[in-house]
């Protein structure tokens, strides 16, 4: 069953938060250390069994191509290799894992042999000082170490950095050289409109048109046409290196989304900006699965992102 909406967009990629739980307490997810460790004990994730019976559900009526496991921190979550195997059985073609990859030097390798093929590892500083702005935590160089042992691995390795503006967009010439001497993608995201910054995020706004510009200082880059459903801008400098900016802000990319949500309490969103959660149950039959995914649909925006009050941590980044 093809559910689709008047722009021809269809759920092909899930992305699923398997806990709200982080080991960082990164500014753009939580005010605070209190507010993380309140999450922290309320946290009680669902079992692997649980999940992949929804993932099921869904792929049954989606026929999914790609599944991103996201959160909170996905490598916190304890039955993180008996999923991804579950998920491998299902045919899906792509299995894709987002982390702030703090555990991922002795998990990569077990990652990589249950089936997962890529890894986006977000790291928004390479400087001890500035990361430790970012996260409220020390020791930059184990995720460092987690990205060189995931290329070792043969996973494939993006780095997504956020820039805000007066933390560390400082960074921005230093990640690039990180990633570039790895031969490894690297993408920029604005600020975007989350959580508590739901009203204020403008403040901390570094425009796509500001990081390339900084770029632009160091390295002579032209624009490469942007593949459909793709979330960020990509350009290659004389060299041949590429590098993207996710511009929800600036330039957002709702118009040809094709991703759905699922949380860690088994709701669904069709658009990181609904708060309206849609709860699936396991007694859906595919009639009402098919009318809570039309629900999830009508979710999307049509060109704008707004944003939402719940932060990526629950809803899954
Ligand atoms: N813990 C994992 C990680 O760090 O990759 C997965 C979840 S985390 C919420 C995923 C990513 O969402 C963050 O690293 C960051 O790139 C992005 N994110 C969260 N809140 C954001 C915001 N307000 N604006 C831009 N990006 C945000």
């Amino acid at each position: 069953m093809l559910i689709s909406d008047q722009y021809n967009r269809a759920f092909k990629t899930l992305r699923v938060s398997l806990l709200s739980k982080c080991n960082l307490s990164c500014v753009y997810c939580t005010m605070g250390e209190d507010e993380v460790k309140e999450n922290n004990i309320q946290q009680h994730p669902v079992s692997a069994e649980v999940l992949l019976k929804q993932v099921r559900q869904l792929h049954d009526v989606l026929q999914l191509e790609t599944i991103r496991l996201t959160g909170g921190e996905p490598l916190l979550y304890h039955e993180l290799i008996p999923l991804i195997k579950g998920i491998r059985e299902m045919r899906i073609e792509k299995i894709k894992l987002t982390s702030n990859g703090f555990l991922l030097e002795r998990l990569a390798l077990p990652l990589k042999e249950a089936g997962l093929q890529s890894v986006n590892v977000s790291l928004d500083a390479v400087e001890e000082d500035i990361f430790f702005l970012m996260s409220k935590r020390n020791d930059v160089q184990r995720i460092l170490n987690g990205i060189d042992a995931a290329i070792s691995a043969g996973l494939q390795v993006k780095i997504n950095a956020v820039v805000m503006k007066g933390i560390n967009e400082n960074q921005i010439i230093p990640l690039l050289a990180f990633a570039f001497e790895r031969n490894i993608r690297i993408r920029f995201l604005e600020i975007m409109a989350m959580g508590y910054l739901h009203d204020n995020a403008d403040r901390y706004l570094f425009t796509q048109e500001e990081i390339l510009n900084t770029i632009r200082q160091q390295f002579n880059v032209k624009k490469i046409e942007r593949a459909t459903a793709s979330t960020a801008n990509y350009w290659k400098t004389a060299d041949g290196k590429v590098f993207g900016i996710i511009a929800n802000e600036s330039e957002p990319f709702c118009h040809d989304c094709n991703r759905l949500r699922l949380d860690s309490s088994g709701n669904i969103y069709g658009c990181l900006s609904s708060n309206h959660p849609i709860a699936l149950s396991q007694d859906d039959n595919e009639a009402a699965l098919i009318s809570k995914l039309q629900q999830a649909m009508a979710q999307k925006q049509a060109v704008k992102f707004t944003g939402s009050e719940l932060s990526m941590l629950h809803i899954g980044g």
